[in-house]
């Protein structure tokens, strides 16, 4: 099946693809500068909703951030008579300790809803922070599983390309009017390549 320069066959379409679009199973469709299908969102995260996806994380993130502070004291509470085993537990395995007796539902409803903001802040931090270096990188997971980022404009080009002309607004709230200066099925090649692919 030949069809222009750098684009691919979707046998599931059958039609022909641009490039860094790819297809979907879930949602049925090929998807442009597909990153990956979210299972949160139902969708997949591409072209025009990248910037929600990463102000989603952003929001997340700092309400996450906002419940750990506000659990601090249950913490000290916990851990007022030092690091004992009974505390540790507590904090590592509430529902064992629940179910054991060690504990009453109150303290371990405070506890458990303690690790759950910690924890989730730590699974969002990682998110985050890897999304955003993929965004600095102009990379999509995929592209990043593959090594390759051969549509990289730079730091700041690519955070334009990924959040519009207005990208540094963006994080404030991503209905903010800002233009995505490409049309996500012509991207610039800049040939870049991570060292280990090059040196290959
Ligand atoms: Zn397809
Ligand atoms: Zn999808």
């Amino acid at each position: 099946m030949r069809g222009r320069k750098g684009h691919r066959y979707c046998y599931t379409c059958e039609s022909h693809t641009p490039p860094r679009c790819s297809h979907c199973y879930d949602c049925r469709a090929c998807v442009l500068r597909r990153d990956h299908h979210c299972v949160f969102f139902g969708q997949c995260v591409g072209f025009l909703n990248y910037r929600y996806f990463l102000c989603c994380l952003l929001f997340m993130w700092a309400g996450l951030l906002y419940a750990v502070v506000m659990n601090v004291e249950v913490f000290m509470v916990i851990l007022k008579e030092g690091v004992t085993p009974h505390s540790v537990l507590l904090l590592l395995v509430p529902w064992i300790m629940l179910v054991s007796g060690q504990v009453s539902p109150r303290a371990f409803a405070f506890a458990f809803i303690a690790d759950t903001c910690v924890v989730g802040l730590l699974l969002v931090s990682a998110f985050l922070f890897f999304h955003v270096l993929l965004l600095l990188r102009g990379q999509t997971t995929r592209e990043w599983y593959s090594s390759r980022r051969p549509y990289s404009q730079g730091p700041f080009g690519n955070l334009r390309h990924g959040l519009g002309a207005r990208w540094f607004l963006c994080w404030l709230c991503p209905l903010i009017p800002s233009p995505l200066p490409g049309d996500g099925i012509h991207f610039q090649v800049t040939g870049l390549l991570e060292p280990a692919v090059a040196a290959r």
